[in-house]
């Protein structure tokens, strides 16, 4: 399966010209199954890219898609209005989140969109829309096997581990971890997966002087978790709006030193996972787009 990063940054984008090598859109990743079912992850401004790309690749239409919602804080719901998609008839969408308590899931979504905050009503999005509200359940979309826990973030939020021929993806943002330990509940869920996508907002010192119980947890906490569930790879996520390239650098080496394989998400990165083979550096390609690479080469010049 191709898991694509669109965006990365928590809280909210980023465009100052230091952020944009990791990148300054909010919360919003694709998956596409072998069987070529599209799953997104989160909604957030990174949802914008992800859907010029789909309307260059399906002009017509024709697209089904199953968006998958973390929860429904700013970060994760603000590219919707303008995931163009979502204008055309002959698509689906299926949008699957949290069952709310005291109201639904699509009423909280078309929420965003009540006339004072912006023009266009949910329901002017032409395309076919289905709502789906989950608690804590395995089920089925395409050929992969989607489980959800609940995690610890103010209002409450769901991590999702996506399982397909062999190969496994978990999500698991805007998650407090609490303890010295590993958490058990992101330890179950990602228990031998190839990939954890993992909250990584805050810095340890930063974290430590004030910001428990604002529901995001550090490097430091993501490294104990994937050590636990013995994952494969670490991916760092969330950043803080207020890290720039040069500090998430810096994250990004104390986390590898303590686990090599672990790397920070960027916008644009392609992680290619093959879940027949047999080869650790077979089985998953990571491709940083070539923009961004000749961006690092050049600020790395400029410095040297
Ligand atoms: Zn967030
Ligand atoms: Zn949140």
């Amino acid at each position: 399966m191709d898991l694509r990063f669109w965006g990365v940054r928590g809280g909210i984008p980023t465009p100052e010209a230091g952020k944009l090598r990791y990148g300054g859109n909010t919360s919003c990743l694709s998956v596409e199954l072998p069987d070529g079912t599209l799953i997104i992850l989160d909604a957030g401004t990174g949802l914008r890219l992800l859907g010029n790309d789909l309307r260059r690749r399906h002009p017509q239409g024709g697209i089904q898609g199953h968006i998958l919602f973390s929860h429904l804080h700013w970060d994760h719901i603000q590219g919707i209005p303008f995931f163009k998609p979502l204008f055309n008839p002959g698509n689906h969408f299926e949008f699957i989140g949290q069952r709310p308590e005291g109201t639904t899931l699509q009423a909280q979504l078309e929420g965003q969109q009540n006339y004072a905050y912006f023009p266009v009503d949910m329901g002017h999005m032409s395309s076919r829309k289905s709502f789906r509200e989950i608690g804590e359940e395995s089920f089925t979309l395409g050929c992969a096997t989607i489980t959800s826990r609940r995690l610890n973030h103010p209002g409450g939020c769901m991590g999702y581990r996506i399982q397909s021929g062999g190969a496994s993806i978990v999500y698991a943002t805007d998650n407090e971890h609490t303890g010295p330990g590993p958490e058990a509940a992101v330890v179950e869920l990602a228990r031998g997966a190839d990939l954890l996508i993992f909250d990584t907002n805050y810095t340890p010192e930063e974290y430590s002087s004030g910001r428990q119980g604002w529901g995001h947890s550090t490097w430091e906490q993501a490294v104990v978790n994937a050590r636990a569930a013995g994952v494969d790879r670490l991916v760092l996520f969330h950043h803080d709006q207020d890290h720039d390239d040069a500090e998430l650098e810096v994250i990004e080496a104390l986390a590898a030193e303590a686990f090599p394989r672990s790397v920070a998400a960027r916008e644009g990165m392609l992680i290619r996972l093959d879940g027949q083979a047999r080869g650790m550096e077979e089985r998953m390609l990571i491709h940083v787009p070539e923009p961004l690479l000749h961006d690092v080469r050049n600020s790395g010049s400029a410095c040297a």
